[in-house]
């Protein structure tokens, strides 16, 4: 071997010692850009979000598609509320994760009611002092008055829309008696709802025996399959959205990072809403597609009222280089974000 044929078996060993170096700092380096799921859900028997009452009637909430078909729906405020509450119990009840003084007491004005100390004449150092100092403010957003300043939260939810020809809605007649008008001895005014009997619209023969004495109101039940769709975006825990800058170290992200995911999984297990007191929903299921963006490349948003959703997907995600992690199930569905909770958010730059 000649000395010019050892230097070059030199250099494409280094070469080659680079690359693999490379591929093991990547591996290591996994971080989360973006995180979409997107499914179908099944609710039995639920009422979590309503138009409002008009007289003695609950109007149960109506959306339109493109094509003119209404269809059921609940809110995304509702579902990112739920989720927002889910982010503060584990905050709450956790160390070293800091909540300002409104979102101590999960004030709904956030950083707007907790400006106390806020530097008033340089928003980027306004912005600095809430995300260092709350990770509610930071993970779902706020809006503060004077300073100026806001921050769009790193969640996003759409509307949970009824599938085509997949929801069912029923009015049931509820009737609240008074205990004077039962024929009991004090008056009723003091006293509000005493009792409460339900029957099904087509059931009048007992209501007739009633309508003297109560008051008849109709609430709405509806059972479906539903398309959600939400959006988290890792990469913005702690980012300074004024002068692009990341007030927080990667362990302090990583901690917020797990309780958006932990959230997420509180959030499909238990929905909450309006009239779960005595509508609390019969889940039966839940299927879809978390997709996992490790690269600043967004990832794609297909609705799940497309009954092909989860084929067209995967299909742009192995296009995009993004994963694509279906699931059946719930279980499946935790199974798939736990380690994603472990995951360090993506870190676009340094600073
Ligand atoms: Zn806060």
């Amino acid at each position: 071997m000649t000395t010019q044929d050892f230097q070059r078996a030199e250099e494409r060993q280094q070469v080659s010692q680079e690359q693999s170096q490379s591929q093991a700092d990547k591996a290591v380096n996994k971080g989360v850009f973006e995180i979409a799921i997107l499914g179908r859900v099944i609710w039995n028997l639920h009422s979590l979000n309503n138009e409002g009452t008009i007289g003695n009637a609950t109007e149960p909430r109506t959306v339109v598609l493109w094509d003119g078909t209404k269809t059921d729906g609940v809110s995304g405020e509702m579902m990112k509320h739920i989720h927002a509450f889910w982010t503060w119990l584990q905050a709450k009840n956790a160390t070293g994760i800091p909540l300002c003084t409104a979102c101590q007491r999960f004030q709904p004005q956030r950083a707007d009611a907790a400006r106390v100390g806020l530097p008033s004449e340089d928003n980027a150092l306004a912005v600095k002092e809430v995300l260092s100092r709350c990770a509610l403010c930071d993970l779902h957003g706020f809006l503060v008055q004077d300073p100026p300043i806001n921050r769009q939260s790193t969640v996003e939810f759409g509307w949970i829309v009824g599938v085509r020809d997949s929801v069912h809605r029923e009015f049931h007649i509820h009737a609240r008696h008074a205990v004077a008008e039962r024929g009991a001895a004090r008056a009723a005014k003091e006293v509000a709802a005493q009792m409460v009997y339900s029957t099904s619209e087509g059931q009048k023969g007992r209501q007739k025996k009633e309508v003297a004495a109560q008051m008849v109101y109709h609430r709405p039940t509806r059972s479906g399959v539903y398309a959600l769709v939400t959006l988290y975006q890792p990469w913005r825990i702690g980012l300074n959205e004024v002068d692009y800058t990341y007030v927080l170290d990667d362990s302090q992200r990583q901690l917020r990072h797990g309780l958006i995911l932990t959230a997420y999984e509180w959030t499909f297990k238990r929905p909450d809403g309006a009239m779960i007191t005595t509508r609390l929903p019969h889940i039966e299921g839940f299927e879809g597609v978390v997709l996992v963006s490790r690269q600043p490349v967004p990832v794609p948003l297909l609705s799940p009222l497309r009954d092909d959703y989860l084929e067209r997907l995967q299909a742009l995600a192995q296009k995009q280089g993004i994963e694509a992690h279906r699931f059946g199930d719930l279980v499946k569905l935790i199974d798939i974000l736990q380690p994603l909770a472990k995951a360090q958010p993506l870190r676009l730059f340094q600073s």
